[in-house]
């Protein structure tokens, strides 16, 4: 079958079956049970209630064409460049799937495959209709594109799809009117903990269009991390930040990644020195001792940061945000008080002394259950939320008009009525108690006695001076 014929088979689907009047559908939402309800389409009577138009293209029966050739624009502007001079460029093409030929001019370039064929770039076509020896591709360059033709010994010469891997100008332009094509590409986050929460949130930003990341994490990919973790079992072994700098380039090849392997309550100048630098920082560590840390250095380099994570066994989770002059980190859940975070690796639990060091290897690791990577997923998902309204802040775009709702500094969500949630109401209850898979700000205020932010000292007397002089003190209730 043709591809015009499967495409035509795809339109009599939608246009006979999906798209008819009869079968298109409303969803009204009713305010008494707070539910949609789905309705025919024209049977409502717009008593005031809001109507949502469902998707009538959802299954677009989109046909990839076999044997495709994907070449990099720049490395094609390269081409051109060089064969002012010479008659032929010589390159190489990886072949995966035994369908699809990415290619590249250097063999570090190369990430799937060992199959390889040699490939010429010429501005002669004579080239690309001469017998050959072995296996090769030949790609004619033109002035404004190229055709690229697979030549086997013997046989007839077979022309192959081109396709493009834009420019560094062009990558992002499929996110136009959501993100302005290139809104992000200056700004650089620093990445802390790249573990379930650091490593999505990472990649989500890159796909965004963050153009410049640093990613800090000592930790390598170990078996138990892989449920949760964008790694791959390929991965086991590696550094964490070598694994995420591969995934952040996959989605933007010319991103910038710097990478600290390092622990950050080890290298504080380090870290002070990072978030400086940093337009955003997202805090995605499993420990408090880290958590304050950062918080010291948000607040004294004055930079936002977004802090997230689950906790026990990711029943729920929670996301913070500070931004400078609000209250911080500290204020938040107190100085020293370690909550019931979510364990997800005894070896570091036991460093900090949320396992204690009598507890036992078999309790211990009874200790570490982890939630499944779905659990983790909405935290991670609002952070990224929150990291794209405070890099964009000035910057016309989709996502600013959520700067009206996300209006709280911290988050709280559920995942499972147990334990912590146990008392709250089954999702489809109405009434006055909270339920879970929904998010609820909080409101917070600055702690007056903050050691972090409010410029306060408490003396062991329990009397509270000011940190430097009289005229400082700022009692902030906001
Ligand atoms: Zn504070």
């Amino acid at each position: 079958m043709t591809n015009a014929e499967l495409n035509r088979m795809a339109e009599d689907v939608r246009d006979e079956g999906l798209n008819q009047g009869s079968s298109m559908k409303d969803l009204v939402f009713d305010p008494v049970t707070g539910d949609f309800r789905q309705v025919p389409r024209g049977s409502h009577r717009g008593d005031g209630d809001v109507v949502t138009e469902m998707t009538n293209k959802g299954f677009a029966a989109e046909h990839t064409t076999l044997e495709m050739v994907y070449l990099g624009e720049e490395d094609l502007i390269n081409v051109r460049q060089k064969l002012l001079t010479e008659d032929k460029v010589k390159a190489f093409a990886e072949m995966i799937d035994n369908e699809v030929y990415h290619v590249h001019l250097t063999l570090k370039k190369a990430r799937y495959s060992t199959d390889r064929i040699p490939v010429v770039f010429t501005k002669d076509e004579r080239v690309a209709m001469s017998p050959v020896d072995e296996d090769m591709m030949c790609i004619v360059v033109r002035d404004e594109d190229a055709d690229a033709f697979n030549l086997v010994k013997d046989q007839k010469r077979r022309r192959l799809k081109v396709d493009y891997i834009p420019s560094r100008e062009n990558i992002f332009s499929r996110t136009k009117g959501i993100l302005e094509v290139g809104a992000l590409k200056n700004k650089r986050v620093l990445v802390i903990g790249l573990g379930s929460f650091g490593s999505q949130i990472a990649i989500e930003l890159a796909k965004a269009g963050v153009g410049n990341f640093a990613l800090m994490d000592f930790d390598r990919v170990e078996l138990h991390n892989l449920s949760r973790h964008t790694a791959t079992v390929r991965d086991l072994g590696r550094l964490k930040t070598n694994v995420i700098e591969e995934a952040i380039l996959g989605k933007n090849p010319y991103a910038s990644v710097d990478k600290f392997p390092v622990d950050i309550n080890k290298d504080l100048e380090l870290l002070y020195e990072e978030v400086g630098k940093a337009d955003l920082v997202i805090c995605a560590t499993d420990n408090n001792t880290s958590r304050f840390n950062l918080s010291k250095a948000l607040v004294e380099k004055e930079k936002v940061g977004i802090f997230g994570r689950a906790i026990t066994r990711a029943e729920g989770g929670d996301v913070f945000r500070y931004r400078p002059g609000g209250p911080c980190y500290c204020c938040l859940i107190g100085e020293g008080n370690l909550q019931q975070e979510e364990i997800t690796n005894v070896d570091s639990a036991r460093r900090d002394g949320r396992i204690a060091a009598y507890v036992s290897p078999e309790d211990a690791d009874a200790m570490v259950q982890v939630g499944l990577s779905s659990d983790i997923e909405p935290i991670c998902n609002l952070m990224v939320k929150l990291s794209l309204v405070e890099l964009s802040r000035g910057i016309e775009s989709g996502i600013s008009s959520l700067e009206q709702e996300l209006v709280y500094d911290f988050y709280m969500w559920a995942n499972r009525r147990e334990r912590h949630y146990g008392n709250w109401k089954p999702m489809p209850e109405p009434g006055n108690l909270p339920t879970i898979l929904r998010w609820y700000g909080v409101k917070t205020a600055k702690e007056n006695n903050c050691p972090i932010c409010s410029g306060h000292v408490v003396l062991d007397e329990g009397e509270d001076l000011p940190a430097s002089s009289m005229e400082d003190i700022s009692i902030d209730l906001s």
